[in-house]
């Protein structure tokens, strides 16, 4: 029998009766002869909840207590979806990501998966179970437990079908596919059928919230088939992109084609200038900006578009998998004082698309359509398959709108 693996987020289980709605999809799956394995996500907002508890009793939440808490909330859901599939006649064991054999290194609240070892979970599967098992979660080989990140579920979910060798990776959600953009922001945004990896990663780590970021990277790595459906869908068919999207390997589509506009809203911007008191000299800055690296480093913070240029350093940093930012801010403030500069005003607005960057066509595009609407660019980043611009944070919706608008419903109009 093929096996197949489910994930259902967190709003397709945020209650009893859409509990019951899972179980049934998935006792249809089973029916259709597969072996079924089920990854949830905590119920509705709970990781939030969890979160917002934490911040009550502790400003600066340790990572390792935090792990203990936020695996509580998978733990409710693969016990609850478990009860709600046997009462429909099925036969389901529910494990945490330990007993499932989800292995990571010991880095808290956003850890790495570096192995799987799903005998458990085979074991199952050939005693004819139907085996749920807790999203976000794994165990260190220090035998601490550990979280994926924010959206984590996703890569419990692929990490899952890698290793068992899975026909495909389904990705139930609140909405049946990738679009072009965040269908609540752009009501004009159409899902996307088919998506290559390099493509589907770039939009989760622009901040497209659908598919999480290292999911993709695993299901690149391992060749898995992600299929991002609804959960109220009706299960893959004979082309699974045409009520969902596939990401796959895929060949580009025509080259310099932006497919889609994402943004992120929670990033910090730090600020940070070398000592130039060693006369200028050059080992003296370098020194310094190793140090505010370092100083990142310790304290787990993750960043992205490092720029140095001479003496200056910039990083965007996501807000997302970072819970101690007090200390992270004393800190710089301790060592570096008005050197290092935390900048809590800025969004990051990116368009995606292979090859986009071959010509500066794109860049200059976006650029004057962003200066047109009176929307001021704080910093531009490329890579081969994105530009991002540092704006206004209270302005990324429009923005998100506007690039929509000008690269991926003028251009429907040119290609009927
Ligand atoms: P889940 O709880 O199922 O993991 P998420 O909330 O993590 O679901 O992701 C689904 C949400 O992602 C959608 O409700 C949608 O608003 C948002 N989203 C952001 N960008 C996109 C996009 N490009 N395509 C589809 N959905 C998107
Ligand atoms: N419950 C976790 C979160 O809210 C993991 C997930 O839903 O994928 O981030
Ligand atoms: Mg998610």
């Amino acid at each position: 029998m093929s096996i197949v693996v489910q994930k259902y987020g967190g709003s397709s289980v945020a209650d009893a009766a859409r509990m019951k709605q899972v179980a049934d999809r998935v006792m249809r799956t089973r029916a259709e002869g597969h072996d079924v394995v089920v990854v949830v996500s905590a119920m509705g907002d709970t990781t939030d909840d969890l979160l917002g508890l934490a911040k009550q009793v502790s400003a600066n939440p340790d990572r390792r207590e935090l792990d203990m808490l936020l695996t509580a909330g998978e733990r409710i859901s693969m016990a609850l979806l478990s009860m709600a599939i046997r009462e429909l006649g099925g036969d389901a064991i529910s494990f945490t990501g330990s007993q499932s054999g989800i292995i990571t290194n010991d880095r808290h609240v956003d850890a790495r998966i570096i192995e799987v070892r799903p005998y458990r979970v085979q074991d199952e599967l050939a005693r004819g179970k139907i085996v749920v098992i807790a999203g976000y979660q794994g165990v260190s080989y220090r035998r601490e437990v550990t979280t994926l990140g924010r959206g984590g579920s996703d890569t419990t979910a692929v990490a899952m079908a890698a290793a068992l060798g899975a026909e495909y990776c389904e990705i139930c959600s609140d909405v049946d596919g990738v679009y072009t953009a965040d269908p609540r922001v752009v009501p004009q945004a159409t899902r996307i059928g088919t998506l290559s990896y390099e493509e589907t990663q770039e939009l989760a780590e622009s901040g497209a919230k659908v598919l999480n970021a290292q999911a993709v990277e695993f299901a690149k790595e391992k060749g898995i088939a992600i299929y991002a459906r609804a959960t109220h869908s009706p299960l893959p068919g004979a082309d699974p992109s045409a009520d969902g999207t596939v990401v796959r390997r895929h060949p580009p589509r025509t080259p310099g084609t932006v497919v889609g506009v994402a943004s992120e809203r929670d990033v910090l911007v730090l600020d940070a200038r070398a000592d130039r008191s060693a006369d200028g000299n050059r080992s003296a800055k370098a020194f310094a900006l190793q140090d505010v690296l370092e100083l990142l480093d310790e304290h787990h913070v993750a960043g992205k578009q490092l720029h140095v240029n001479d003496d200056r350093l910039t990083l965007v940093v996501s807000r997302e998998n970072l819970h101690e930012e007090a200390r992270v801010r004393a800190a710089l403030d301790a060592r570096f004082g008005p050197a290092a500069r935390i900048r809590d005003t800025l969004g990051a607005l990116s368009v995606v698309g292979a090859g986009i960057n071959a010509s500066f066509e794109n860049v200059r595009r976006g650029s004057a359509a962003l200066a047109a609407s009176g929307m001021p660019v704080e910093s531009i980043a490329t890579s081969s398959f994105r530009i991002t611009w540092m704006i206004d944070r209270t302005r990324l919706d429009d923005g998100v709108r506007l690039l929509h608008q000008t690269f991926i419903e003028a251009q429907r109009v040119l290609v009927p």
